[in-house]
């Protein structure tokens, strides 16, 4: 399907039931890999609100949820390296065993960021539970990473909570940018 967001035409990659069907399965493994260490769930705003409602709902271990919000991008389809943080951790993440849930993994600077900060405050542990990754872009490797949803090429996507100008994240698909 094609839609129009802001001034830029986008084609479905990932269609709702694909994305479900992921991540049914991430929930799984995160239900194993965590059953008794009741994790608490760390969203980076705004990208990974929607995942992080279908993720936590896909996982049936005691849980706890938070988020922070940090930007890169302000407003356009192409990354810069400046990270800024908007909102402060507003839970104690001392001894936790924290899972980082972000929408896309671009060039990993603003991932690296925040596990840098986060592992300051001394955790039990951190992951990071993505639920896309563009491993052509990648500039910065992340050691934390262990859960992706899906790996795609290195074009920009919009829907299921990603914006292009603060639109398109109400779409129920993942979509492409046309003729990229
Ligand atoms: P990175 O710091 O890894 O380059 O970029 C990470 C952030 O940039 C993501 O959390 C996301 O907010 C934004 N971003 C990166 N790639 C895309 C994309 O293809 N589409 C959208 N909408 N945002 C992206
Ligand atoms: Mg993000
Ligand atoms: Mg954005």
């Amino acid at each position: 399907m094609k839609v129009k967001v802001a001034d830029l035409e986008f084609e479905t990659l990932i269609t709702q039931l694909e994305i479900q069907n992921r991540i049914e399965a991430l929930g799984r493994e995160l239900s194993r890999d965590y059953n008794g260490k009741s994790p608490l769930f760390l969203g980076v705003l705004n990208g990974s609100f929607i995942f992080m409602a279908d993720l936590l709902r896909a996982v049936d271990i005691p849980c706890e949820v938070t988020f922070t919000k940090l930007a890169s991008y302000f407003g356009g389809t192409t990354t810069t390296r400046n990270v800024r943080s908007d909102i402060e951790l507003a839970v104690d993440i001392r001894d936790r065993h924290v899972i980082v849930a972000e929408d896309i993994i671009d060039s990993g600077n603003t991932l690296a960021y925040l596990v840098e900060r986060l592992k300051v405050l001394k955790p039990a542990s951190i992951k990071v539970c993505t639920l896309l990754s563009k491993p052509d872009a990648i500039e910065i490797q992340i050691p934390e990473l262990a859960y992706t949803g899906f790996e795609i090429a290195n074009e920009f996507v919009v829907g299921y909570g990603l914006d292009y100008k603060e639109q398109g994240r109400n779409l129920k698909e993942i979509y492409r940018l046309v003729g990229e």
